[in-house]
């Protein structure tokens, strides 16, 4: 039986693993991917919009040169913790589920890379499996098909092609201006408002003037109706229908945090909030010896919690488990 297994190394089950490591237990870190599998994920040339500090974990300096690092600076950065750490990690191992265990203590259900799928039985859990695997889906005809997806990696398939991209957000508007650059025709359709948009400081004046010049098509309050494979159908600001010719559908519209194995283990999720009900001060959920770390723990809006306010979650857990532990001792 595992003291303590988490489930995802992310930055924030990584983290998680290293304050609990420091506080004395030998946890073991459970991983579907590779470390930081979300970041490998991100867009390839993307630039992080926290600088290097706020994304250090485990008391580790994030050293690069970049005031603001790049993608590949962070995976560097996280490998090189995870692998200093000598924290245990098993990856390409998916948890499945969680069970209890009627002696105490919890049962993973695994799928192995490696084909050794006996489950892991553990006295705590922490579930940092972020919020990656599920993008909000668009709800509408064509979704599925090959042309669209939720992921953007970088530009150059797309170069002299007909891209929508949807969303008006950080993710949909550096696309959109990486895409142009590289002479796709684009088309951005969003839900809300100028005001509304969440778009970085130093990228607003860009995208801006980008739209002010005609380089980038932006159609606001407006919705895409239906995606068919050479067109995709929009209602405009004004309830009106139309078609715009359409070679690929980038779907940018975030991501939300799957958490049925929280509630099949009976986690109470607010129905309006739709945060899981745990303690802040110690990320343990309703569920006794069950924590939470990372954007996992967020609600509705799952960008609340980000690495730089997650990554914190690991110490208040290891503060937790230490003091029990420590109760335990004295009885
Ligand atoms: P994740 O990083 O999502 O990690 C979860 C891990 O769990 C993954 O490795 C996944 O493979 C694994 N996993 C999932 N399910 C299972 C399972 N069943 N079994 C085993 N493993 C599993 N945040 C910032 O603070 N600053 C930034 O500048 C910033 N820039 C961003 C830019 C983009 C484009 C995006 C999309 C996000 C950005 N964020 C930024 C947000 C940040 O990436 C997330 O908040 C962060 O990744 C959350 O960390 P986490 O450890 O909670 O989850």
């Amino acid at each position: 039986m595992e003291q303590v297994i988490v489930i995802g190394a992310g930055p924030c089950g990584l983290s998680a693993a290293i304050e609990l490591q420091r506080s004395g237990f030998d946890p073991l870190l459970v991983e579907k991917y590779n470390v930081a599998h979300s970041i490998y994920l991100y867009p390839t040339y993307l630039r992080f919009f926290s600088t290097p500090e706020l994304l250090e974990i485990g008391g580790v300096p994030f050293a690069t040169p970049n005031e603001k690092p790049t993608r590949q600076d962070a995976l560097q950065y996280y490998r090189t913790v995870a692998e200093r750490s000598g924290v245990r990690i098993r990856n390409y191992c998916e948890v499945t589920s969680i069970s209890r265990l009627p002696e105490g203590g919890f049962r993973l259900g695994i799928e192995s890379a490696n084909g050794n799928n006996t489950p892991l039985d553990t006295k705590a859990v922490v579930v940092a499996t972020g919020y990656f695997d599920s993008p909000n889906r668009l709800g509408i005809p064509g979704e599925d098909l090959p042309k669209v997806t939720h992921y953007y990696k970088e530009a150059h398939p797309y170069a002299f092609t007909d891209v929508a991209v949807i969303g008006g957000n950080n993710s949909a508007v550096d696309a959109s201006l990486d895409l142009m650059r590289a002479g796709a025709r684009v088309t951005m359709i969003y839900r809300g408002t100028p005001e509304k948009q969440n778009i970085k400081p130093w990228v607003r004046p860009i995208f801006e003037s980008m739209v002010e010049k005609g380089r980038l098509r932006v159609l606001y309050e407006s919705q895409v109706v239906r995606i068919e494979p050479a067109h995709i159908v929009v209602r405009g600001k004004d309830g009106e229908t139309f078609e715009i010719g359409n070679d690929f559908v980038l779907a940018l519209t975030g991501f939300r945090p799957d958490r049925r194995m929280l509630t099949d283990l009976g986690v109470i999720v607010d129905p309006v909030t739709t945060v899981p009900a745990h303690d802040p001060e110690t990320m343990e959920t309703n569920v006794p010896n069950l924590y939470i770390a990372g954007v996992i723990a967020a609600g509705t809006d799952a960008n609340e919690i980000f690495i730089e306010n997650g990554r914190w979650h690991g110490a208040a857990i290891a503060a937790h488990m230490s003091a029990k532990r420590r109760s335990a001792g004295s009885d």
